[in-house]
């Protein structure tokens, strides 16, 4: 894609996806991509727990199969879950009939979302058209790269600290390939962030009650 943060331009091609929020505040939005996952989930939703902040996560729909009991933790620990496609399909690849197909599938799965974020962040104008009607379509502004097992801690902390701005929507997974550079950074990145005055907030708009 783009790099760590996503690109003015980009962002005013595709205006009818949310890349980061209208804020006037230093209110920013934490996401977690393609859990759940028994090598990182419990982790994750332990350091968000001790911080007392809430995140999106955007879940696969056959890992949510999967570990039904990992999906409890995260509602009951006050997070929101996100439609993330059944089995995270490249919306680039994929005729529409069989992306939307994929995304109904995730659905049956975790029906209590209106949220929905592309894998690969890979999508057709048209595909846009058609998943609005039920999703707000969530993308990010700001790219950890989490999931580069040769990226620098500090590069990898700099990718959001350096780039964060008020509404920023930030990217990390919750996947065995992220976890080993979570654990060595998501503490000190979140401290960092909260030590410059921001805070954490969840996309409530358009999110069903569970
Ligand atoms: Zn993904």
């Amino acid at each position: 894609m783009w790099g760590a943060k996503t690109p003015r331009i980009i962002q005013k091609t595709f205006p009818n996806i949310t890349w980061k929020k209208n804020e006037k505040n230093k209110n920013i939005y934490l996401t977690f991509d393609d859990g759940p996952c028994s090598y990182s989930t419990d982790w994750i939703l332990n350091v968000l727990s001790k911080k007392n902040i809430q995140s999106t996560f955007f879940c696969i729909g056959e890992n949510a199969k999967a570990n039904p009991k990992i999906i409890d933790s995260i509602i009951q620990s006050g997070h929101i879950i996100g439609n993330h496609t059944y089995s995270h399909t490249n919306g680039a690849l994929t005729s529409t009939q069989n992306y939307i197909q994929d995304i109904k599938k995730c659905e049956d799965v975790i029906p209590y979302t209106n949220l929905f974020r592309p894998p690969f962040g890979k999508i057709y104008p048209w595909q846009i058209k058609t998943i609005k009607q039920q999703y707000e379509i969530i993308m990010w502004d700001i790219m950890s790269c989490d999931f580069n097992p040769s990226i620098s801690n500090k590069k990898l902390r700099n990718n959001v600290i350096k780039n964060v701005e008020k509404g920023s929507i930030i990217v990390f997974h919750d996947n065995k390939l992220a976890i080993g550079n979570l654990k060595k950074n998501l503490v000190e990145i979140l401290e960092a962030l909260s030590d410059s005055g921001y805070e954490f907030k969840l996309f409530r708009g358009n999110a069903k009650e569970v």
